[in-house]
């Protein structure tokens, strides 16, 4: 560290800080990473003081936001965390339609900032979810066939550059860095300090939930599959199919319209098997924020997942009700996210999201507790997603998994060629490189 000539600034933690340990923990504890130095930034010169000297140490960095990085991409052994979350303002210029947002902000507290305001973002459902990771990559919730992907809705951005410069992108200047950072997933050219986003006024929603028994989880695949997708797009829905031991199979959605409108769109699905519940109501926009936050916090998991390009045979859905009898973990599911709408509308290499022709996401989910329950899970999620390869088309870089290994054409597909490009423009010594990170060769 002598040999530097830049002095890191920020809130820092090294190992021997009675806060390291809290400092270092990943929303996914199956990983538990030891970093030679964690730096909380709190303004934008402390990143370009921590990329200057991880350059000076010869350290390598990790950009980190909300922790959520399915395979821990965020944190890494020996080397240097620059962490943005404590840069989590909200600037909302509601003339303009648009709000600059600090690349540390989470989801929940962003949405309340916002809804207190009348508008929102269609961002993602997990409260603690990070605004960087989640619009680098994409990012798809409750509104995104009637608003886009949250990627779509991002005007411009603000990085330090792997030289320690602060690089602006938006559609006229440096616009290939703004169109890498629109899906191209985090963590690849520089660390993005703050975001410029175009808002959405909102108000109350329509939702509805669906419950079904094992038994009819078949029937009501298909019917979801050719519905959810091609209905009014301002109609978002899940799917989640359950273990047979856990037996049942449940849909929910959100609707920007009204709850008879809602009631009528949905007959298709309460027409599949026999319902054992339906419930459908209207409340404010913040409340449904609440309501599909599912899923608990930190905990060990492995998730991968799959588009669908077009609808599954009875072959298919057989291997996934296959699966799921013979699951290891009771709480592991699959779930389906409905796209198409307003993601459709953009061709594949307008940004460098390129799945836009998908109907629809399912992500296979694991979790477990104790240590000895990891491997049956993992092999079990690993051969589903195996078994599924024939029936699907390539995944989303934001669930990254290790175990793809032609994880460029997966996550990218033709768009790859350019991201390398994009690479080479603004970090052609790899300066910014992880197991599945962007090559500059
Ligand atoms: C419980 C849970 C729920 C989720 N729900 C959704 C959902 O509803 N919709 C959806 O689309 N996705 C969802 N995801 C996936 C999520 O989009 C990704 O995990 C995303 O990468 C998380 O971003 P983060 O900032 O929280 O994570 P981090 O681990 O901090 O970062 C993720 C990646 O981005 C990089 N990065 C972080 N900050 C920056 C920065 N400032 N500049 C450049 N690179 C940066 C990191 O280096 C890393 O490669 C969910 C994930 C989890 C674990």
């Amino acid at each position: 560290m002598a040999d530097s000539n830049t002095r890191l600034t920020g809130r820092i933690v090294f190992p021997d800080d009675p806060g390291y340990e809290k400092a270092r923990m990943d929303f996914n504890t199956r990983f538990s990473k030891y970093p030679r130095v964690i730096v909380f930034c709190q303004r934008v010169q402390d990143v370009i003081n921590a990329v200057k000297w991880a350059r000076e140490n010869d350290t390598p960095i990790r950009a980190r936001c909300g922790r959520h990085s399915y395979e821990a991409f965020s944190i890494l052994n020996n080397g240097i965390v620059i962490d943005v979350s404590e840069m989590d303002r909200v600037f909302l210029e509601k003339r303009k339609g648009t709000a600059t947002i600090q690349a540390g902000a989470t989801l929940l507290p962003l949405y309340k900032a916002l809804w207190r305001k009348g508008v929102t973002i269609p961002g993602g459902t997990c409260p603690t979810v990070g605004i960087s990771g989640l619009t680098l990559g994409g990012g798809f919730g409750m509104l995104t066939r009637k608003m886009g992907l949250l990627c779509d809705n991002l005007m411009a951005i603000q990085m330090v550059n792997a030289k320690g410069e602060l690089v602006y992108a938006d559609r006229h200047v440096n616009s290939d860095l703004l169109w890498a950072s629109r899906g191209g997933g985090g963590g690849n050219f520089g660390i993005v300090t703050s975001f410029v986003f175009k808002v959405h006024p909102i108000s109350n929603v329509a939702v509805y939930n669906i419950t079904w028994d094992w038994p009819d989880a078949k029937e009501v695949v298909k019917v979801w599959q050719d519905w959810a997708p091609f209905v009014d797009e301002r109609l978002t829905s899940i799917l989640e199919l359950f273990t047979q031991k856990a037996g049942r199979i449940s849909s929910s959605g959100e609707f920007l319209g009204q709850e008879d409108q809602l009631q009528y769109l949905l007959k298709p699905l309460t027409a599949a098997g026999k319902p054992i519940q339906v419930k459908v109501q209207t409340i404010p926009y913040i409340e449904a924020v609440l309501k599909f936050d599912g899923g608990p916090g930190p905990h060990k998991f492995k998730n991968t997942g799959a588009y669908v390009y077009h609808s599954l045979s009875d072959a298919a859905i057989n291997t996934l009700l296959y699966y799921m009898e013979i699951s290891p973990g009771k709480d592991n599911s699959i779930q389906f996210q409905s796209l198409r709408g307003a993601v459709s509308k953009i061709p594949p290499a307008k940004t460098a999201y390129f799945h836009r022709e998908a109907n629809y996401i399912m992500q296979y989910i694991t979790q477990w507790k104790t240590d000895n329950e990891e491997s049956p899970n993992v092999c079990w999620v690993e051969k589903l997603r195996q078994s599924m390869l024939k029936y699907v088309d390539g995944t989303y870089v934001n669930w990254p998994d290790i175990f793809i290994k032609n994880w460029p054409c997966a996550y990218y597909g033709a768009n790859y060629r350019e991201l390398v490009k994009v690479k080479r423009k603004y970090d052609p010594e790899n300066l910014f490189h992880f197991a599945q990170s962007i090559r500059p060769d």
